[in-house]
């Protein structure tokens, strides 16, 4: 089998707004073989950037765009593709955006395997231990604690029993801060409440807000500092009432090489549409070796989401899943099936690779670029 052709495609919702939310624009990798088999994947980044990536043509033995590193190759040969990948685009990649569009290309690949050998990407992995996690609804906060009470008691009307809210206008000051939290407990009730803080912090006042939240019982504290505040995270840690959260920015294994080492948080939360099956299970492996917790992240669409489930329900210790309740057709109409929580609960996919089709209407209706 040999691959013949990587399409890359941009799909973009008319009207976005200014929001900390990816679910209105994405960038698929189709790769396509003799064999008549695509695989999908999905990167979580800028679509124009991932996709100037996959494009871009020879320049240098270590500077060189994915698809042609990647034409007449056998696709199964995953392993052995990430490492060339990685090697012959050292130039611009090791990092961030460079990784998230090899983790595109990744999440393609297994796709691909999955489909054909015939079996789905989690026994791939190395076997399920979950068939359903709880779902939890991930949403912004509203404006303030009224607004963010009215958010929280619409998702436990849909059935969820877990909700995180997250990023604005959370960080303005104390008062504002405390309101949120107040809000979303009393909207909740006895319901699992996350708090996602979207680095708005320094450790020092993070601290202070931690136990300012403790009274209102978050399961956990999610990114609090800024993304590469590693020492931020380990004196946080050591100190916190609540537990803390953060990962969702990492690219790949070495993005989190010093998180795990330096036990710096105590749930490490995977992107797949950041870090490929490949690289994701070589976290799972560290991690779980460290004795941290393991939950996704996943804003985007239902492609990432089947993905993170295939991956998550290999985790031993599984306990939540971020479901992404945004209100946008791509986050809901991309695939064919739906992948959403069902009374608080949601089904890993059984059927071969990622186990979605993509809606082909609906990519054509919100197509921007293509090339290929
Ligand atoms: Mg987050």
């Amino acid at each position: 089998m040999k691959i013949t052709e990587v399409v890359c495609q941009i799909l973009r919702i008319p009207n976005i707004t200014a929001k900390t939310a990816s679910s209105q624009d994405s960038v698929l990798v189709r790769v396509r073989t003799d064999d008549g088999l695509e695989g999908v994947g999905e990167a979580d980044s800028s679509p124009e950037v991932v996709k100037a990536i996959v494009d871009a043509p020879f320049s240098h033995n270590i500077a060189c765009g994915l698809r042609q590193l990647l034409v007449g190759v056998n696709p199964l040969d995953h392993e052995r593709l990430w490492q060339t990948m990685y090697r012959r685009t050292m130039y611009f990649g090791r990092t961030a955006v460079g990784i998230t569009a090899m983790a595109a290309v990744d999440m393609a690949l297994w796709d691909l395997k999955g489909k054909a050998f015939g079996q789905p990407i989690h026994r791939l992995l190395g076997g399920k231990q979950h068939d359903r996690i709880r779902g939890y609804a991930s949403i912004l906060f509203g404006r303030d604690g009224k607004a963010t009470a009215d958010i929280a008691r619409r998702w436990v009307g849909e059935g969820y029993t877990a909700v995180k809210f997250g990023w604005e206008p959370m960080g303005t000051s104390e008062a504002v801060d405390i309101d949120l939290v107040r809000g979303a407990r009393d909207g909740l009730g006895d319901a699992t409440l996350l708090i996602d803080a979207g680095c708005v912090y320094d450790a020092r006042t993070a601290l202070r807000r931690a136990h300012a939240f403790a009274e209102y019982r978050p399961e956990w504290f999610e990114e609090p500092l800024r993304e590469d505040d590693i020492d931020g995270y380990v004196w946080l840690r050591d100190r916190s009432p609540v537990p803390i959260a953060a990962g969702e920015g990492e690219c790949g294994r070495e993005s989190f090489r010093p998180f795990i080492d330096r036990r710096a948080l105590d749930v490490y939360q995977v992107d797949l549409s950041r870090c490929g099956f490949t690289d994701a299970a070589y976290i799972r492996a560290r991690v779980e070796e460290a004795g941290g917790r393991l939950c996704n992240h996943c804003y985007t669409s239902p492609l990432t989401a089947a993905a993170s489930l295939h991956w998550l329900s290999t985790c031993r210790d599984a306990f939540l899943f971020e479901d992404c309740v945004e209100d946008s057709p791509l986050r809901h109409e991309l695939t064919v099936e739906k992948v959403q929580s069902v009374g608080g609960w949601i089904e890993v996919p059984d059927r071969p690779g990622l186990g979605v089709t993509l809606d082909e209407g609906f990519v054509k209706k919100y197509l921007v670029a293509e090339s290929g």
